[in-house]
């Protein structure tokens, strides 16, 4: 079908709207994209958003076809594993993957500016300043508020709903006959800290790792940042004790980071400005279906808001447009087979991903400082080790493997578990793990799968 004079619209010019734009622009359709926000390079990125984030496999590998990762690593920060600290501010390493498997931390707001960029120079046109008010999916169409509430509306061969986790398309669609919704927010928020660079740019702390201070029913993590300074998050819960209800004080906020985060907050000279300027922002799964009504659609955060426990929803997201571009390459950019296929392939990953994004929560708050969990991880590593394609661990299958699906990944999971939990009841498996059959161990997976 031909591309070239097929228009499309694109709600959000966020991380996922702008590498969609990309690809699309790329196949020679002619994208316009509608922004609520000003045109964030020429304003400071808003406090709130998270300021850097974990890319990995999956997310590579679509701007590795749109031509940006060799552009994005050269800026990004390798984080090869988790860094606990625990109360006394003693460390514990745990690698992510094998030797040479990391995960990239990087500044979202220099993401997102290198693919508006891109995706400019392409041949797509970016609106600033433009709400997307309303769709109709009968005919294709969306409403624009401009700054000054001037209110117009626009016909397109098709429309992309890229515009995040309360997405303004979604709401239309949510009028429309059986579309099914649900959001449903866990009781912690998160609030982003700050630790400075030291003097001419040192790292305070380890520079190639995702530092984690967990907590049991809560936690802090670090990102480190290209100028020597950290974004540290505390995830911690709305109500109760200790949580933000009970942070009212500066004495109060101080004496809590002293006594919890003690190394940390030591690093931190700016915590009580932080803390009482940033906001303490929620945190959502969103799901819904269908993701297409005729030639409207939704993609990223707008079909599938996840925790970020796993460091997956922009990773998903970039994986939603890759998938999508190859369906279109597939069908010949026949929308009407390509989009029924899209939405077939990816709601299962989706709602897989937004599952374990929460079951890691606790992994990463909790368990991480538990030795039971910390013995199945060295069991798991060297399962993978000795039998590399036989057994892979969770976490790799989601970060690094892309050619394994998040619903995949899932099912193979709750498989290892249940291995896993038989090999963990073994008597004095603390001491012998090293003498386990592993071979035995790796071919009953095989033999469940
Ligand atoms: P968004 O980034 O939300 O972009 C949507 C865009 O649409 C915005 O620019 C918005 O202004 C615009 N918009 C909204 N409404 C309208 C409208 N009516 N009209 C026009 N424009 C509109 N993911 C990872 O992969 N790794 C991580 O490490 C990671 N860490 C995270 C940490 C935190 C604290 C949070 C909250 C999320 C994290 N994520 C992470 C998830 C990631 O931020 C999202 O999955 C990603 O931003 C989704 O991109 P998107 O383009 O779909 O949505």
């Amino acid at each position: 079908m031909a591309t070239a004079n097929k228009a499309i619209a694109i709600a959000g010019a966020g991380l996922v709207g702008s590498l969609l734009a990309l690809y699309l622009s790329k196949r020679g359709y002619k994208v316009s994209v509608f922004e609520r926000r000003a045109d964030m390079r020429k304003n400071t990125l808003q406090a709130g958003r998270s300021i850097n984030l974990a890319l990995s496999t999956r997310g590579l590998k679509a701007l590795e076809e749109v031509g940006l990762a060799d552009a994005i690593k050269k800026v990004a920060i390798p984080m090869h594993g988790r860094m606990m600290h625990d109360l006394q501010g003693n460390l514990t390493f745990q690698p992510y993957g094998k030797e040479g498997q990391f995960i990239n931390s990087i500044s979202r707001s220099d993401l997102n500016i290198v693919l508006i960029n891109k995706a400019e120079a392409s041949g797509v046109s970016f609106h600033f300043n433009q709400r997307i008010t309303h769709v109709d999916t009968d005919k294709t169409s969306i409403t624009i508020m401009s700054p000054e509430n001037h209110i117009s509306t626009h016909t397109f061969d098709v429309v992309v709903g890229a515009d995040g986790a309360f997405s303004a398309v979604r709401q239309t669609m949510q009028f429309s006959e059986r579309f099914n919704f649900s959001q449903e927010y866990i009781e912690h928020g998160y609030k982003e800290l700050h630790i400075p660079a030291g003097i001419a740019g040192a790292f305070h702390l380890e520079k190639k790792a995702l530092h984690i201070w967990p907590r049991q029913s809560f936690m802090m993590i670090a990102l480190p940042n290209p100028d020597g300074s950290f974004t540290c998050t505390l995830f911690f819960p709305f109500e109760g004790s200790p949580s933000f209800a009970t942070l009212t004080s500066d004495r109060a906020i101080e004496d809590f980071f002293k006594t919890t985060f003690p190394d940390a907050a030591k690093l931190m000279p700016s915590l009580l400005d932080d803390f009482n300027r940033n906001p303490a922002s929620s945190l959502v799964t969103v799901k819904c279906s269908p993701w297409v009504r005729n030639k409207t659609f939704l993609i990223g955060d707008a079909a599938h808001a996840i925790v970020p426990f796993y460091g997956q929803g922009m990773n998903a997201g970039f994986e939603d447009c890759r998938i999508l571009n190859a369906l279109l390459d597939k069908h010949h950019d026949h929308w009407d087979i390509a989009l029924p296929e899209f939405q077939k392939q990816r709601k299962p990953d989706a709602d897989a991903i937004a599952k374990l994004a929460l079951d890691n929560f606790v992994e990463m708050r909790d368990l991480v400082a538990d030795a039971d969990f910390l013995l199945r991880k060295k069991i798991e590593a060297k399962l993978h080790t000795l039998y590399p394609k036989k057994w892979i661990p969770l976490y790799s299958m989601v970060t690094f493997h892309d050619h394994v699906r998040y619903s995949e990944a899932y099912t193979i999971s709750r498989l290892q578990t249940k291995i896993m939990n038989e090999v963990m009841s073994r008597p004095g498996i603390q001491d012998q793990w090293e003498s386990l059959d592993f071979k035995a161990i790796a071919e009953s997976l095989q033999r469940e799968l």
